[in-house]
């Protein structure tokens, strides 16, 4: 089947990676021109993680704040961040706003500020950076995609197959189908993410003394929930963010969605570059 995914601009509730352009291909030019930069500045990816800590627990972030050299360092991160990559968090401010306490409440990642949204870019591509030898050389790769970019204009013919969900490539208009041939052929195991538990499997995997390793797309407060959760079981984790966050959490419904499959490709070329 001929693989025809259109790929136009699209707006998110909180978010957009297009800012403007054609493709979301800017944001990725700027987010690691910042990693590069903050790396070479504070002379590794895992000490500019350490300052900013958004995928650390809040008890160590506190700690950090009462050094007054990492108080200082975070806000020159932080005012960079802010003038590089406001234009792609234009409608959060507006969003939070609408949230009632309850809203606040149901769904803590609905509550995620603007100052959040620019580290967790930052942070996604750090941890890439850090991880990317240690998922390649995992026992078993598999890819967690979000039901949300499927073909919403027919009915998924996607079933449980092993771990979850796998796409049965029935359309020639969907991401998820894409993705699937891509990730296949870059030897990862593609599921659509539904139901399961990859806590399971890292600890069945554990007691055979082998390594999962985990690639996930997602909307970036999503992404950043699943990749702390990695960190916190060591799991070597990459991530790729959807173009805009469009998902019923978001929108109240589902409405098409993105990936910018170049940065997918290059992202899996870069994990193969270390060998
Ligand atoms: S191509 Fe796969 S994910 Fe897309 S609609 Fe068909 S079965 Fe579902």
């Amino acid at each position: 089947m001929t693989l025809l995914i259109t790929n136009t601009p699209v707006e998110g509730r909180t978010y957009s990676l297009f800012a403007g352009h054609p493709t979301s291909g800017e944001y990725y030019r700027k987010i690691r021109a910042l990693a590069d930069d903050f790396t070479v500045r504070f002379g590794s990816a895992e000490n500019v993680l350490s300052i900013t800590g958004e995928f650390r627990n809040s008890g160590k972030k506190l700690w950090k704040f009462i050094r007054s050299a990492d108080r200082e360092n975070m806000g020159l991160i932080m005012k960079r961040l802010t003038g590089e990559l406001s234009v792609f968090t234009v409608n959060t401010e507006n969003y939070l706003h609408s949230l009632s306490w309850l809203d606040k409440i149901r769904d803590g990642r609905l509550s995620t500020t603007e100052d959040q949204y620019h580290r967790i870019m930052l942070e996604v591509e750090l941890v890439n950076r850090i991880n990317k030898t240690r998922f390649q050389r995992a026992d078993r790769r598999i890819a967690l995609l979000p039901h949300c970019l499927r073909d919403l204009s027919r009915e998924c013919r996607s079933a449980k197959e092993g771990f979850d969900v796998v796409c049965k490539g029935c359309s020639g208009n969907c991401f998820i189908h894409a993705l699937n041939d891509l990730l296949l052929k870059y030897r990862v195991e593609p599921f659509i993410w539904m139901e399961g538990s990859f806590r399971k499997l890292y600890l069945d995997m554990k007691k055979e003394n082998q390594v999962l390793g985990i690639f996930g797309i997602a909307c970036l407060a999503e992404l950043k929930s699943g990749m702390e959760k990695c960190l916190k079981y060591d799991i070597p984790a990459l991530g790729i963010p959807l173009d805009a966050n469009r998902c019923a959490r978001w929108m109240g419904d589902f409405y098409p969605n993105s990936v910018n499959m170049e940065e997918v490709e290059k992202l899996l070329k870069r994990m193969n570059d270390n060998f």
